[in-house]
């Protein structure tokens, strides 16, 4: 590990968690519901996060690359979330087409192709990243997107239909993980930039949700959709040397094989998606905790029964615990080093979990009042169950957990 193991947040995160807290207060919270209802994209909402500065590639540099905690990122996407999450993903969606850039891309093509995930406050810009498909979305091993090289061009041909990809056709940059060599599964797996306007990309249908709404999500269809050589994130070279490497693997399985470029993108994402689900339970707990002092029955506040104050101390430890895994989880994505190599996945797990959790608790002390739209926690109810989903759902977080834990290869 390289720096000291601290998980106290510094003066400069403390005046970014401050600063997002009060967009997502002033500008996201009072957004949120009637993004929901409309279900659309919130393109005025990101316009003004890329006005000051909260959308966009100084943010991200400043939040990732300057900060050597890796605490920066989690704090900000806390208060997002904590504004709303249909809206919080669409101002941070782009940022995993940018990992997926950032984790598999030479240093030219991060340089080229990360700021235009963003675009310019004068020109704002989005990016998507495209791995899952109809009939692959755990199982990455198995993607039918076919990438085929034409040496005459130095080009590749990408074709395949891509599913639930946010920001999916909207998007400017599509970052595309294609089968180059299928029967390699997964290490015969590459990544490639579509630049904004190739020909053969479109949008398929456009899904309509339980939960984050505002979040805009589409099948995205390649039909021979051309991109040139330098498309390939990491080059030829890298690539043809990890297909080489993989087919000998094949062969010897003492020759270790390359990683997935998908799964190297979601292992250090996943504290960030943590830190969106523990932003919208504290949204729901916080909520419910000043319903049940202003709320009269029998006499008395709802939270002067056991009952209810107990189950708001189990939802603030829950919160609690997540947020600590989450912290930890996050430093060492940055720090390296590890107890078990599966922190990420374990604080995937808990926070959606308790997003889950929190939210419906909250429903419950809201009684019937919140099971009405009129209240928000209907609502954080709906986004929450995204988290146990995309990213890897609950169950294949307990099995990276379950592996890594055993060292055995369960299945
Ligand atoms: C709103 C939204 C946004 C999304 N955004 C993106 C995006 O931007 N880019 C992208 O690439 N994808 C995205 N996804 C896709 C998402 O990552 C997948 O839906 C998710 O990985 C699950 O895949 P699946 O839906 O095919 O479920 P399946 O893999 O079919 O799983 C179905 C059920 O079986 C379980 N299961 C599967 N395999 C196992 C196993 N080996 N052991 C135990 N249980 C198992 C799962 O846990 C789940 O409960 C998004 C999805 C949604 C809903």
């Amino acid at each position: 590990m390289s720096g000291e193991y601290s998980l106290e947040l510094n003066e400069d995160q403390i005046q970014i968690q401050k600063w997002v807290h009060d967009f997502a207060e002033s500008v996201i919270r009072p957004a949120a519901e009637e993004w929901d209802e409309k279900e659309e994209f919130p393109w005025p909402i990101v316009q003004e996060a890329a006005n000051i500065g909260l959308y966009g590639m100084d943010f991200m540099a400043q939040a990732m690359l300057a900060d050597q905690s890796g605490l920066t990122m989690t704090v900000a996407i806390e208060e997002m979330f904590w504004g709303d999450a249909g809206i919080g993903l669409s101002i941070f969606g782009s940022g995993l087409a940018a990992a997926g850039i950032a984790g598999n891309g030479t240093p030219e093509q991060i340089f080229e192709w990360v700021p235009q995930c963003y675009g310019t406050p004068e020109k704002v810009q989005l990016g998507a990243f495209c791995v899952s498909e109809p009939d692959a979305g755990s199982d990455v091993s198995s993607l039918r997107t076919r990438a085929v090289y034409d040496e005459a061009k130095d080009e590749w041909v990408l074709n395949g239909t891509k599913a639930w990809i946010t920001n999916g056709g909207i998007a400017d940059v599509h970052v595309v993980v294609a089968a180059v060599e299928p029967e390699l599964k997964g290490r015969g797996q590459a990544s490639f930039v579509v630049p904004p306007g190739t020909p053969g990309l479109s949008m398929g249908q456009k899904y309509k949700k339980h939960g984050i709404k505002a979040s805009h999500t589409s099948e995205v269809v390649l039909d021979d959709v051309r991109v040139p050589g330098s498309c390939l994130l990491g080059g030829k070279e890298k690539l043809d040397e990890k297909l080489a490497k993989a087919r000998e693997a094949l062969i010897n399985p003492k020759v270790t094989s390359g990683k997935q470029p998908a799964m190297a993108t979601f292992e250090a994402t996943r504290p960030a998606v943590a830190s969106m689900a523990v932003g919208v339970a504290r949204a729901a707990y916080e909520y419910a905790l000043d319903y049940a002092q202003e709320r009269y029955a029998f006499g008395k506040p709802i939270i002067m029964n056991q009952s209810i104050a107990f189950m708001l101390a189990d939802m603030a430890t829950q919160i609690d615990a997540a947020r600590l895994m989450t912290y930890r989880a996050a430093w060492l994505a940055r720090n390296g080093g590890g107890y078990k190599n599966a922190e990420g996945s374990m604080s995937k797990l808990m926070a959606g979990r308790t997003a889950v959790w929190v939210t419906e608790r909250a429903i419950q002390i809201l009684g019937g009042y919140g099971y009405t739209r009129e209240y928000p926690v209907e609502r954080w109810h709906r986004d929450s169950k995204i988290f146990d989903i995309f990213e890897g759902t609950e169950q294949i977080q307990q099995l990276v957990i379950g592996r890594a834990i055993s060292g055995l290869r369960i299945e």
